[in-house]
């Protein structure tokens, strides 16, 4: 199936000059919701993970339905505030200002394999925050999934050297 398809390109959404891609399309389509969640969990299986941890929001619909298909936990991380028991929390750069992410401090166990997963790879920053955080806490990171990778951001460079694995690559 070509998933690349399925996702709707808005231009200079949310700014000027950024193509948004858009899962909306993708995600309606039953055939193609199914495809990329039985793909990902097929390349993620060999990982052997516990948990795995989505990132606020998409993040949550692409890791949720993988994590039930893997047998493993679910582990959210969210925007700062919305979590609430006790948090460990990351700051990290956006294109304009900062960002914090935060974890329950309980949430992964010293020694856990756990996978990452989001939407959407672009520059990395977002999810080297979560690897920190994922870390912070004593987790093993097995490897890091997305459905779309925009490979001329080369966030995968600034993820060395964990594993990244990526359904469509624009
Ligand atoms: P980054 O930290 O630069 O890798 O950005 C990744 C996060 O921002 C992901 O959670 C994506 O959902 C979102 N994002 C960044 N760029 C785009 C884009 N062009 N289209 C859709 N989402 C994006």
């Amino acid at each position: 199936m070509d998933l690349a398809s399925y996702i709707r390109n808005i231009p200079d959404f949310p700014r000027k000059g950024v193509q948004f891609k858009d899962i909306t399309t993708l995600l309606k389509n039953k055939e193609a919701f199914r495809y990329a969640m039985d793909s990902l969990a097929t390349l993620l299986e060999p990982k052997q993970a516990d948990v795995v941890v989505g990132i606020e929001a998409r993040g949550f619909i692409i890791g949720a339905p993988l994590a039930y298909l893997l047998g493993c936990g679910f582990v959210p991380v969210r925007k700062k505030g919305k979590l609430p028991a006790e948090t460990v929390s990351k700051s990290y750069q956006l294109e304009y200002g900062v960002s914090v992410l935060e974890v329950h401090k309980d949430a992964i166990e010293p020694g856990q394999k756990v996978l990452i997963v989001d939407d959407l790879l672009a520059t990395g920053g977002t999810t080297k925050a979560v690897c920190e955080l994922v870390e912070e806490l004593g987790g093993n990171i097995v490897g890091i999934g997305f459905v779309i990778e925009l490979e001329f951001l080369k966030g995968r460079e600034k993820l060395q050297p964990y594993q990244i694995y990526s359904l469509v690559k624009l």
